[in-house]
């Protein structure tokens, strides 16, 4: 997923606003699943373990516009799921676009060509297109021969049609800082601005080798970073946070910056970690224990550097200290030298598994609906035999 937060003057705009009302909270982007159903199973997806019947559930459009009035967030990530199976995702990001919102519809493209006109181009809409490094890694990635040759002729056709793109790369373990080096010189070749973020170790992830640690993730973006000087590769990150990646911000992540809304519900805390559903955004935030959350409290954050939780604390701090932000992004990103310290985890709460509950809940809610559905049904063909 791109984000171009300090692209666009509104997003700053909408900073400067929350700061002076003084909130503490606040989300800068609200990441929308309107479904969970994909067209590839890649390995270090946390998103597509559920029974059919889940994963055949859809948000409706309107619940999709209800959610984006309701948390107020500048922007709309689109995740999935694979958004462009949705069969409403016209509509979805029409009436998105129309509200004013940021749209960054995250695809594996391998739908896009054919869906291209379903959507018009406009400064509000951004394709943001999985691809996890050069041809090889990619396709191994997910798992699925001839799926980077697919994406990136759909990058050129969206681009050939006005439309802007972005690429989004989850990094993994083992992948060399060189190989990513020359997939982020392909960007600049294909003419598009690119996020990059660590991959969440999600525990329902069939491969569970593969997650960087902090200590790797630091390393390896350094390793990234320094080749990539003088050269003019597009990231669609603030240079703080870019600044954290290499291990040179201490930064504790911020779960609410970017609020997660799928068919269960408000996803508690964040959008890596599903912990409990709130029905409403107001309950998400006045409910949730924000404190317990976050590496060195929970296991399960220990090794978490990703962008959702944490490129809103690096837009925060550049906020608080537009000064430093400049140094970093006039200085580039140091790749060498001592790293900042890193946060304690001896006092982290044991991870807590609860995911095998929700599913079961949300199930049963879904047996109920389609009797209640089935009965509404029965009673008026009755009432019409009549
Ligand atoms: S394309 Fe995205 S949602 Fe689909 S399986 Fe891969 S990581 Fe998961
Ligand atoms: S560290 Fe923060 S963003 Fe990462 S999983 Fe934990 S709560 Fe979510």
């Amino acid at each position: 997923m791109a984000i171009p937060f300090f692209k666009e003057m509104r997003i700053g705009g909408y900073l400067l606003k929350q700061k002076m009302l003084g909130r503490k909270r606040y989300p800068l982007v609200l990441m929308l699943e309107p479904l969970f159903r994909c067209n590839l199973a890649c390995v270090g997806c946390g998103k597509i373990d559920y029974p059919d019947a889940i994963l055949n559930r859809r948000m409706t459009a309107q619940e999709c516009w209800d959610a984006a009035d309701e948390c107020g967030a500048p922007m709309v990530a689109i995740p999935g799921g694979e958004p462009l199976i949705h069969k409403e995702i016209g509509e979805i990001v029409r009436g998105l676009v129309e509200r004013k919102k940021f749209v960054s519809l995250c695809t594996n493209a391998l739908l896009l060509e054919k869906k291209l006109d379903l959507f018009t181009p406009s400064p509000y809409l951004f394709f943001s297109v999985h691809l996890d490094g050069l041809k090889d890694h990619h396709d191994k990635a997910v798992s699925q021969k001839g799926v980077f040759d697919r994406a990136v002729s759909a990058i050129k056709a969206a681009k050939a049609r006005g439309f802007t793109v972005n690429v989004n790369a989850t990094i993994f373990d083992g992948h060399p800082a060189e190989e990513i080096a020359k997939f982020l010189d392909l960007t600049v070749e294909l003419g598009v601005g690119v996020s990059m973020s660590p991959g969440y170790a999600y525990e329902r992830a069939p491969d569970q080798e593969h997650f960087l640690n902090r200590t790797k993730t630091k390393k390896l973006f350094r390793d990234v970073f320094a080749m990539g000087k003088g050269k003019k590769w597009n990231f669609m990150h603030s240079g703080l946070f870019l600044d954290f990646l290499a291990g040179n911000q201490e930064y504790e992540c911020t779960p609410w910056g970017m609020p997660a809304r799928n068919i269960f519900g408000w996803q508690k805390p964040c959008y890596l970690l599903g912990e409990g559903y709130a029905k409403t955004f107001k309950e998400l935030m006045d409910t949730t224990d924000w404190e317990t959350y976050g590496t060195g409290k929970y296991e399960k954050c220990a090794d978490c550097m990703a962008h959702c939780g944490y490129e809103p604390t690096a837009a925060t701090a550049a906020l608080n200290n537009p000064l430093k932000a400049m140094w970093v992004s006039l200085r580039g990103i140091k790749t060498s030298g001592p790293m900042a310290p890193e946060i304690d985890m001896s006092k982290q709460r044991p991870a807590q598994y609860i995911f095998s509950e929700q599913v079961q809940k949300k199930l049963s809610e879904i047996r109920k609906d389609e009797a209640a559905a089935a009965q509404a049904k029965a009673a008026q063909k009755a009432s019409t035999a009549a």
